[in-house]
């Protein structure tokens, strides 16, 4: 065997290796869209959910004669409502659910977002609803997996939302009978929280066994103006194709 000495000079060292450190990778562009492992929630869950595969509803007009309901062509034959030229879905709305996403760390089920009239109609044909703010894109109907039992939880979680938020943060009962639930709804300036046990509120769009909850806007604070329906608004606030 044959050896060979190495030779170092006195000024030569080891290289020097860095201790690897921890480093927070960089998101990939569709975990963006994600809130744990859920996606977010977009306008995109308050498209109209018509169909025209949807069988004939037999209801009762005002004059209760009997009438045949047909549905809407939904996302296939119209938008969600617009402003300008893109469609628009209050951006508190849609906060406010990821903010239930997040804290509770469940999906949110939205069941009803926008409604155009024609499966507003059919959904729901009783009088209340054709005031109803789904009409234009202003109120949601959801609940949340895993916590259907409990959403006494979610509306607390949508409160907190407001903590902080001075006036805002000041939610009262609404105590008329016009709301045509057992538990009085809360509200504030921007929003009311309505609770719909599971024998309340029972529309097309609403037919699973679950208590829900509806977010219905009252105030834009970008427009600092009071949210109304209007026919006007209902009927020409959206794209047909
Ligand atoms: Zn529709």
């Amino acid at each position: 065997m044959q050896k060979e000495k190495i030779y170092r000079f006195h000024f030569e060292k080891f290289a020097e290796i860095e201790l690897p450190r921890h480093r927070v990778r960089e998101k990939y562009p569709w975990e963006d869209r994600m809130i744990g492992e859920f996606s977010k929630i977009t306008k995109e869950h308050f498209r109209c959910r018509g169909s025209s595969h949807n069988p004939l509803r037999m209801s009762k007009d005002s004059a209760n004669k009997e009438i045949c309901l047909l549905d809407c062509g939904g996302i296939e034959r119209h938008s969600l409502p617009t402003q300008g030229e893109s469609e628009t879905i209050y951006p508190i709305l849609i906060d406010l659910l990821n903010h239930v996403q997040r804290r509770t760390e469940r999906k949110v089920i939205v069941t009803c977002g926008h409604r155009c009239p024609i499966h507003n109609a059919y959904s729901d044909s009783s009088k209340g609803a054709q005031k109803s703010k789904h009409l234009i894109g202003a109120e949601v109907d959801f609940y949340v997996q895993g916590l259907e039992e409990s959403p006494e939880k979610i509306v607390k979680v949508l409160m907190e939302y407001y903590e902080n938020q001075g006036e805002l943060s000041h939610f009262v009962r609404y105590e008329k009978d016009d709301a045509g639930l057992r538990i009085a709804p809360w509200y504030n300036k921007e929003i009311m929280i309505k609770l719909h046990q599971v024998d309340e509120g029972r529309d097309f769009d609403n037919r699973h066994p679950y208590p829900y909850i509806t977010i219905e806007l009252r105030y834009d604070r970008h427009s600092d103006r009071r949210v109304y329906m209007t026919w006007h608004r209902a009927f020409n606030g959206y794209m047909r194709w």
